[in-house]
């Protein structure tokens, strides 16, 4: 407990970020109080406007800054007129693509995996408007950039029946890719080769 209610408080808060227990809390607080107050109103103003107004973009589900709006990433018109989608589990994942260089289609961002034990179905994770996007965008070629994960498989597979029953080409990066891993664990140099060899699903 420190000489204040406000900093005993804010040393709490603090705990709500991964990997920061109460000694790390209590020295960032301490650090903000003593030096960079300004600082901390900015991170403050950041924080307050980040959770209260960024929302799902309505067509791609990653990221957005107004409800309702679409993203800076799906406004791209020349994005548009490549008739390929990426599926991504997590928005970090598109972030890493993004900085490989190696796509440059639109995508789509499921929020996790179909998880059967845990009760997430296709609904959950918006494939009910992946595909209709499939439909509405003439989309040419669907590519599965999901972890080499069991879950990842699953859905992948779930995706892929889907996307063939339209029709529609089906992808999955692979090369470099570790098993278990998840994208953003991945150099862009390898991300980018996993993108020029993917492989047919
Ligand atoms: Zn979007």
């Amino acid at each position: 407990m420190s000489s204040s209610t406000l900093l005993d408080e804010l040393i709490r808060a603090l705990q709500v970020q991964p990997g920061v227990g109460p000694a790390s809390a209590s020295r960032i607080a301490y650090y903000l109080l003593d030096r960079k107050r300004k600082e901390g109103l900015g991170l403050a103003k950041a924080l307050t406007d980040a959770m209260d107004k960024i929302s799902y973009c309505p067509k791609c589900r990653n990221y957005t800054d107004n409800e309702g709006e679409e993203c800076k990433l799906c406004s791209s018109a020349q994005r548009a007129t490549q008739r390929t989608i990426c599926v991504v589990e997590h928005p970090n994942d598109i972030e890493a693509i993004e900085n490989s260089s190696s796509f440059k289609g639109s995508y789509f961002v499921l929020h996790g995996h179909i998880s059967p034990l845990d009760g997430i179905g296709p609904e959950a994770i918006g494939l009910d408007l992946l595909k209709g996007r499939i439909e509405k965008e003439h989309i040419q070629e669907v590519i599965l950039a999901l972890g080499q994960t069991v879950e990842g498989d699953v859905t992948a597979s779930y995706i892929a029946a889907m996307a063939k029953k339209m029709s529609v080409k089906v992808t999955r990066i692979a090369t470099g890719v570790p098993l278990g891993g998840s994208l953003n664990t991945v150099d862009g140099n390898t991300l980018a080769m996993s993108f020029n060899y993917r492989h047919d699903v």
